[in-house]
């Protein structure tokens, strides 16, 4: 691998941007979405169908693959592009995250997070020096610092204070990871919903220099209302001319959301697993495609889609191959839901070159206010 990591911006519209990050395994097209690959693998999907998709960049987890098979393992392999067969860009979270939220028998110092693993209640540790070790073992493009996410709710005090164990996590992770040209580490700002909290942990993280920056502590449950809150201010805090990535974000009308404010990268698990539960999203909301109405119904999910479930397939089929528990069911509802991500972010990318960003995001609210298709 050669070349270096970069991003250049090339048009804004009002705060959203669209531009290029530069890696040596590929280009990834802001704002770009990212599918969620956990366990080293998209569920349901094959990597070249998630590339099919528009997909220029997955997302692996720390603390999944730390645990099984192990990132010693995959190292040994020949790192998780190679043992996955997605040979583009891969961001990998820091554990932090997980660790929090699924992990049993958490002690939390100053050193990092003791833990036992959800899977067979085996000790391990995480700490900003083991969370970069993982990383590199993987062979990740885009590193995330090791952060810790307080629990909700929390008091200011509490924000503040696990706000700056981040910041000295963030330095130490800076300091562990060292030189490694063509991979790219980034900050994770916190700070809660208190402006100067974000700015405090802003000013941080820039004195340290990232190559870029997340929007931590978002989308944890607080809602779309004080996500934007934050929104509406903390991506400004943030060096221009870095990628900016809100981490876990979204539902369709919170990416709409996010990009207008500033955010130039995001990923869920939504589009996946709202597949694997018979939840269809089109361009007017949400299709349960367990419902009763559809069992008849010989037209597509949505008429102007072009991926293979759309093409090939009816509501009927879908409907069917679901209530049978068929695995078919899983693959065709996920690449339509990844496809149609991928697709708002494409939308968003050319109205964000052409100026208008403005005209799009309402056409995009209004046809969702419509509402899916009238039963036959
Ligand atoms: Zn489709």
């Amino acid at each position: 691998m050669s070349g270096k990591f970069g991003f250049q911006l090339q048009a804004t519209d009002g705060a959203a941007r669209t531009g290029v990050i530069s890696t040596p395994r590929g280009e990834i097209r802001t704002p770009a979405f990212m599918p969620v690959g956990t366990a080293a693998t998209v569920k349901a999907m094959m990597p070249e169908s998630v590339r099919a998709t528009g997909a220029d960049i997955l997302l692996g987890n720390t603390y999944h693959l730390m645990l099984r098979p192990t990132a010693e393992r995959i190292a040994r392999l020949g790192g998780l592009h190679k043992f996955m067969n997605w040979e583009r860009p891969i961001l990998t979270d820091s554990g932090g995250f997980q660790v929090m939220s699924l992990a049993s028998l958490r002690k939390l110092t100053e050193e990092g997070v003791k833990f036992s693993s959800h899977i067979d209640g085996s000790k391990h540790m995480l700490s900003p020096e083991r969370s970069m070790e993982i990383q590199k073992l993987l062979g990740s493009d885009i590193v995330m610092c090791f952060d810790e996410c307080p629990a909700l709710p929390a008091t200011e005090g509490e924000v503040a204070k696990s706000m700056r164990l981040s910041m000295r996590w963030a330095q130490r992770s800076r300091d562990a990871f060292g030189d490694r040209p063509g991979h790219a580490l980034f900050g994770i700002m916190q700070g809660g919903v208190t402006p100067e909290l974000r700015e405090e942990s802003a000013k941080a993280l820039t004195a340290i220099g990232f190559d870029g920056y997340a929007v931590g502590g978002l989308a944890v449950g607080e809602g779309q209302e004080a996500m934007f809150g934050v929104l509406d201010y903390a991506p400004g805090y943030l060096p221009a001319d870095k990628p900016r990535y809100l981490m876990g974000v979204g539902k369709p009308d919170d990416i709409v959301g996010a990009v207008e404010r500033g955010i130039d990268m995001m990923d869920c698990v939504l589009p996946s697993r709202s597949g694997r539960t018979g939840q269809g999203w089109t361009r007017r909301g949400q299709v349960n495609i367990k419902n009763a109405r559809h069992m008849d119904d010989p037209r597509p999910l949505d008429e102007d889609c072009t991926c293979p479930c759309c093409r090939n397939y009816s509501r009927a089929y879908l409907h069917h191959v679901f209530k049978s528990q068929e695995i078919i069911s899983s693959m065709l509802l996920t690449w339509h839901n990844l496809h149609y991500f991928q697709e708002l972010m494409q939308g968003l990318r050319d109205a964000i070159a052409g100026q208008r960003l403005a005209a799009f995001v309402a056409a995009f609210h209004a046809q969702r206010a419509e509402g899916d298709i009238e039963p036959l």
